[in-house]
């Protein structure tokens, strides 16, 4: 079931913390609020929040209608949440965080804009209808422009070579977290190119290495607590993983 918190109650909030991506913008492209879990008092649930704005564009594939822009924009939603909510848990072994922030969810909210012209979108996903017996396209996200190139087929279950199919947009979303390629031809991160199961490399397992960023978050919103108590408050991915040796 998913994760019950409660919203009227913010912990904490911010935006997001730009993983090391050498070139890659250093902006925000999604903002994070970690609110009281409800139902537990010992956990909290950080809620990853990113607006989308879907702009389709007609084609080689012929015109959208508007139900198959409903209906890609929730798959995508649905999509992006089952691969992406709940995989680890982000602790901290330090007591100084209130004892419910020491055990963090993580899930996500993706609502979105079907066409039209907003300005407090995070995202914008361009998505071009192509036939649908069409090959397989790579599709690309543009970091730094907020933007995401995407067709009418990458919902499609794709063989990569991984042990499971990949949907392209789901693998787009990650590089939208500012995540970089891990399969050796992009040849931009090359620290998991064995991994081929890997969200990021050709499959759809999210690595705990993933959520490193979130565990970032955390650590920058009890910066001040570390200081005035004069220790460290360390958050990890199921206790093990931080930028220290993610190796994002
Ligand atoms: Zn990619």
């Amino acid at each position: 079931m998913a994760l019950l918190y409660n919203s009227a109650e913010p912990l904490k909030k911010g935006q997001n913390i730009r993983p090391p991506l050498g070139s890659f913008f250093n902006g925000q492209s999604y903002y994070l609020t970690l609110y009281p879990e409800m139902g537990n008092p010992n956990r909290s649930v950080l809620v990853v929040k990113m607006v989308l704005q879907f702009q389709f564009k007609n084609g080689s594939g012929g015109s959208w209608t508007q139900g198959e822009k409903e209906s890609y924009a929730h798959s995508f939603v649905d999509g992006v949440i089952a691969v992406w909510n709940e995989k680890f848990r982000i602790t901290t072994t330090s007591t100084i965080p209130a004892q419910n922030c020491r055990d963090v969810g993580v899930v996500f909210n993706l609502p979105y804009f079907i066409d039209g012209w907003h300005t407090d979108d995070d995202f914008e996903l361009s998505v071009t209808k192509v036939p649908s017996t069409a090959d397989w396209q790579v599709s690309t996200c543009h970091y730094s422009d907020g933007n995401t190139t995407l067709d009418s087929n990458d919902l499609r279950p794709e063989t990569k070579g991984a042990s499971m199919k990949q949907r392209d947009a789901v693998h787009e979303f990650g590089h939208m977290l500012g995540l970089r390629d891990e399969y050796p031809e992009a040849k931009t991160n090359l620290n998991h190119t064995g991994d081929t199961d890997s969200i990021m490399h050709k499959g759809e397992t999210v690595r705990e290495r993933h959520y490193a960023p979130f565990a970032a978050w955390l650590n920058k919103q009890f910066e001040v607590a570390a200081q005035l108590s004069k220790s460290k408050i360390e958050y990890k991915v199921n206790g093990k993983t931080d930028m220290s040796n993610a190796l994002l």
